[in-house]
């Protein structure tokens, strides 16, 4: 069953590459295994899926220590100072970065450790309220002195998108993040690569990628429904 939905995640992931005449191997796909047991990834492991988001970092630590293999884990959700420590050497790139003064954070524990971290700034790109995210007015400026921490590397953007019934409607918003993107990257910012486009979720990630996500992030659509109750 996992295996299958992986199949037809990369299936419809294939056929939307192939409506705007992309190459599929430009799209990542991240099986967001938040509140999802072990044993799903690691049946996941054996089709090759080597990327997994986490939303929280105890339970990215408790699977971090257990899974059989090594697999590349990404930091998907809001991310608070005081953890970053936890996670710091764990993770091959921190989605959810969105302010200077967490970026420091990271700078630091990554200092400590002689690593680089590899992370992208998340955009409130709907402007919602409720949501996680820099506005686009504050982005370059944000942007810029993160770039000056030299253990932090900003690899590019990310958003989620507004929940909503038709993912049509998000298409304005992937299409505004992807301009920034592109804006962004032209700037030629020492020590900033815009190479990755973080947007889509389970809902919307066809619709993301024909507006040029170069990463979707797809947990219910793999794994199936979560269940917030337990
Ligand atoms: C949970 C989550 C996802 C996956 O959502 P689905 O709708 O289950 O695909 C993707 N990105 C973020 C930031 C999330 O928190």
């Amino acid at each position: 069953m996992l295996k299958e939905n992986l199949a037809n995640v990369r299936e419809k992931i294939n056929i939307a590459c192939k409506k705007v005449g992309r190459n599929p191997d430009e799209v990542t796909l991240v099986a967001v295994s938040k509140m999802k047991p072990l044993e799903d990834i690691e049946t996941l492991l054996e089709t090759g899926q080597m990327e997994y988001g986490e939303n929280y970092v105890q339970e990215l630590c408790d699977k971090y220590e257990k899974i059989s293999r090594p697999v590349h884990w990404h930091m998907i959700g809001h991310l608070q100072t005081n953890k970053v420590k936890y996670i710091i050497d764990k993770t091959v790139l921190i989605h959810s970065v969105d302010s200077v003064h967490l970026a420091k954070q990271i700078e630091k524990e990554a200092a400590k450790r002689n690593l680089t971290a590899q992370i992208l700034i998340q955009v409130n790109i709907a402007e919602e309220e409720t949501k996680f995210g820099l506005d686009t007015e504050e982005l370059l400026q944000i942007i810029m002195e993160i770039s000056k921490f030299p253990h932090v590397h900003i690899r590019g953007l990310m958003t989620s998108a507004p929940f909503v019934a038709d993912p049509e409607e998000n298409r304005c918003y992937f299409k505004k993040l992807h301009e920034l993107f592109v804006d962004i990257g032209k700037k030629n910012i020492d020590n900033v690569t815009m190479d990755i486009l973080s947007m889509g979720m389970t809902n919307d990630y066809e619709v993301a990628i024909e507006e040029g996500a170069t990463m979707v992030r797809v947990g219910t659509g793999i794994f199936g429904e979560r269940n917030y109750n337990k």
